[in-house]
Formats: structure tokens, C-alpha cells, sequence
């Protein structure tokens, strides 16, 4: 199934909010010339951490800016009693692109219940973007996910594509990318009554 994209219309303020946050955190990621990707996770209303992009800094390839997030809270994660850890399921992870098939499989690992996303990832998506690594109810050992984008859908993807447009100025052999245009157009959303008839039974709730 691809990707669930909520219409503007439907998106709520506070989620909007947080999503801003995340961009925020794209936009470090970008000046400090990672990929630019931000997360924040919340729990309650409250952003319990944030996250960015780290893969140059690292050089390491799985440091993605949900795992980076998940790095700062999972050592300070209250230990209950119960068996069943799972000190994520009342966190909801807000992201400016849909996270990638190592991230969605992460989350359900740690019991993540619910994902709100800026752009769709066509190349990498584990929300339906490539596989649907985060409903596939093979996965009988983790709770699915729910993933929802559209989200500051636009400046997620202009950020990346101001990212890859002066990409590359450090790398050993730098393209000339000195004739390339920031392409600015970007296909809009279906409505909420296209996406209303394609089928009701995948919309989420409003709550
Ligand atoms: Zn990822």
C-alpha cells in the first residue's frame, strides 16, 4: 500500500508544530552538510528528544536522525517491571521524511506506535514508500505502525533538494553542479475527497 497522506485540511496545529521542529532539525542537519533529515519524538505534548541526520559526522551509515533521537532516549527510558518493555508506546515520532526501511522496522522494534512524516521516500521507505515494513503483519513480535505524512510536505522536500543541488562541493571529485536549477514545483496532494473515495477504511482518525 503506498504511503497515507493526510490533506492539509485535515492536519491539526499541534502536529503541525512538531513537524516545524523537525524541520528545524533538517535544516542542522543540512548546515552541517548531512543529509537533511530531523525528527523530534513527543510524548504528552512535550518533545522528549531530538534527532538529525549524523551519517558523515559518524561515518556511520545506520546513525539516521530517528536512531540518532532513539540514542538520547532509550538509556534514560524508566525500567518497569513489566516483561513486555516498551517505554515508546505512548511516543509519537514526528519526522520530516517518511522513515526508511531500517528506521520502521527500529520503531516497531521499540514499540512505537505512531508516525507523523513531511515527505513520502520513494527510494528507501519503510512506510509504504518502497515496502510497508510498518503494518506487515508477518512481523508477529512487533505491534504495526501507524505512519501518516503530507506533513510539511513541501519544505521537506525542498530541503533536500536545496541539500543535493550543493551536495558534493566536499567530496573528492566534486560534480559541476554550477548549471543545475532549484526546481521548485512539486505535485500536489490529492484533495480529502479524492482520498476520501479511494477508500475510507484507510483513513485515520481525526483524534
Ligand atoms: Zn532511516
Amino acid at each position: 500500500m503506498p504511503p497515507v497522506m493526510i490533506p492539509l485540511e485535515q492536519q491539526r496545529p499541534e502536529d503541525l508544530a512538531f513537524i516545524d521542529q523537525a524541520i528545524e532539525m533538517g535544516e542542522e542537519a543540512a548546515r552541517a552538510l548531512e543529509i537533511p533529515v530531523g525528527c523530534v519524538f513527543v510524548r504528552d505534548g512535550k518533545v522528549i528528544a531530538k534527532g538529525r541526520n549524523r551519517t558523515n559526522e559518524t561515518r556511520n551509515a545506520s546513525l539516521h536522525a530517528e536512531l540518532d533521537a532513539l540514542s538520547h532516549i532509550l538509556p534514560n527510558a524508566t525500567r518497569n517491571a513489566t516483561v513486555d518493555f516498551k517505554p515508546l508506546s505512548d511516543v509519537t515520532l514526528y519526522v520530516t521524511v517518511e522513515p526508511c526501511l531500517m528506521c520502521s522496522s527500529a520503531l516497531r522494534q521499540v514499540g512505537i506506535k505512531k508516525v507523523i512524516y513531511g515527505c513520502a521516500n520513494e527510494r528507501f521507505g519503510g512506510c509504504g514508500g518502497v515496502l510497508s515494513i510498518h503494518d506487515n503483519p508477518n512481523l508477529v513480535f512487533s505491534e504495526p505502525l501507524q505512519a501518516v505524512g503530507g506533513y510539511r510536505r513541501e519544505e521537506a522536500i525542498m530541503l533536500l533538494r536545496r541539500f543535493y543541488l550543493t551536495e558534493n562541493i566536499h567530496a573528492p571529485a566534486p560534480r559541476d553542479k554550477s548549471k543545475r536549477v532549484l526546481k521548485t514545483d512539486i505535485p500536489p496532494l490529492p484533495s480529502a475527497t479524492e482520498l476520501a473515495k479511494a477508500d475510507d477504511a484507510q483513513m485515520p482518525s481525526k483524534a
